[in-house]
């Protein structure tokens, strides 16, 4: 992927325009997970990026895309058909595409995208960023992904990846694909790195 560096205020930032966030429909125990869901789409915002995202109004996934809208941020929403009534479809978006099945919205929010970032999340969660991670190590694809590891939320993950590399299972070059941080701006600096 091309990367053109531009410099802004407060840091440097690279031309990514649409970054898409996969996180949860639940907003989790700690209100650390919903501020640093606010944190994050007010940066995206600040910085002139797109949201991807699921398209729901509920849990982290609800408070990512208000917190861009209300910093003047573009939010583009993928959500099945079916969802629409169980998520509760966000109709405050700039976009909203409404697809027929999951796999169809893992296409567009994947095409819509030039990076992916994971917040905490559920096993939906988990499956978007598999699905990501797997095929760059395939070579489908080359965008960026990582995670944003509020609280240490995705420490036992981490820990369980370096254990899939000890083991054998996973090639250390692919391991370093999925970058990691817990603070969103320098998470931001770390995609734009190729
Ligand atoms: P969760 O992390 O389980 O709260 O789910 C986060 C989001 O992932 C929700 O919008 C789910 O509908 C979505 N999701 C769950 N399973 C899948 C799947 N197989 N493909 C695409 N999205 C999914």
């Amino acid at each position: 992927m091309k990367i053109r560096w531009r410099f802004c205020k407060a840091c440097v930032v690279n031309d990514m325009r649409a970054i898409c966030v996969f996180c949860g429909s639940s907003a989790g125990v700690d209100p650390a997970y919903t501020r640093a869901a606010w944190q994050l789409g007010g940066l995206l915002a600040q910085q002139d990026i797109t949201l991807v995202y699921g398209g729901a109004q509920v849990g982290l996934m609800g408070s990512v895309a208000d917190a861009v809208l209300a910093a003047g941020g573009r939010v583009a929403g993928v959500i099945p058909r079916l969802l629409m009534d169980k998520e509760l479809g966000h109709h405050g978006l700039t976009e909203l595409h409404v697809v027929q099945t999951m796999a169809e919205r893992k296409e567009v929010m994947m095409a819509l995208s030039d990076a992916f970032i994971a917040m905490p999340g559920g096993i939906g969660t988990l499956d978007e960023l598999f699905e990501v991670w797997t095929s760059t190590q395939l070579g489908l694809q080359a965008k960026p992904c990582g995670l944003l590891n509020v609280q240490g939320y995705f420490d036992h993950l981490v820990s369980f990846l370096d254990h899939a590399v000890a083991q054998g299972f996973l090639r250390e070059q692919h391991r370093r694909q999925l970058k990691l941080h817990d603070d969103p701006a320098a998470l931001l600096l770390q995609l734009g790195k190729p």
